[in-house]
């Protein structure tokens, strides 16, 4: 599987933050409402773009992968999937269908299946970074035209983010290495 089977772009460019919120039943005013992530009930507390939402409470902050996570309570990778599902987006090629996918555990050594639970488990945190670097350009942008000490602070708790993903991708190649090591090659 390769980064170019779904495309988190094409998923972006066709479903927005308000198109989640209007889907979801929440009411917002002047592109502000109650945080729905923390659910909070200051009306004033969410502020969103198009692309990513802060709240002013909680520090909730986020774009629209994170927002639905948050709102159906999926985890990031069934939020890429279903948001490509909802846009139309086909990811058959990831989602076989069912005869296809057990004419595959048929065929699949035990080997390389282990081997490709762990390449989906690194291709979604992958993922996952990929959408946190793209709220990182926008924040930088932002500070651009208005450094404020809360655009820097969403800055840097971002890099923390995605520096501990980093780590937890290299720990994911040493466990598949060690998980691939462990079973038998007949
Ligand atoms: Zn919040």
């Amino acid at each position: 599987m390769t980064t170019h089977e779904i495309d988190i772009e094409a998923i972006r460019s066709r479903i927005s933050v308000p198109h989640l919120l209007d889907r979801f039943g929440i009411k917002y005013r002047h592109n502000r409402c109650a945080c729905p992530v923390h659910k909070g009930d200051n009306k004033q507390a969410f502020s969103f773009t198009d692309e990513v939402y802060f709240c002013h409470t909680n520090g909730c902050k986020g774009d629209i992968f994170s927002l639905y996570s948050a709102l159906a309570n999926k985890d990031f990778k069934e939020s890429v999937l279903d948001l490509a599902n909802l846009c139309g987006l086909s990811v058959n090629s990831y989602r076989p269908t069912a005869t296809v996918a057990n004419m595959r555990v048929m065929v699949e050594s035990p080997r390389r299946k282990v081997e490709r639970e762990w390449d989906e488990r690194i291709y979604f945190a992958k993922l996952e970074q990929e959408c946190l670097l793209a709220i990182q350009r926008k924040v930088k942008r932002e500070i651009k035209d208005d450094a404020t000490a809360q655009l820097y602070s969403r800055f840097h708790s971002l890099d923390t983010q995605i520096d501990a993903l980093d780590a937890e991708i290299q720990g994911m190649r040493w466990k598949k290495k060690e998980a691939v090591e462990k079973v038998p090659k007949f």
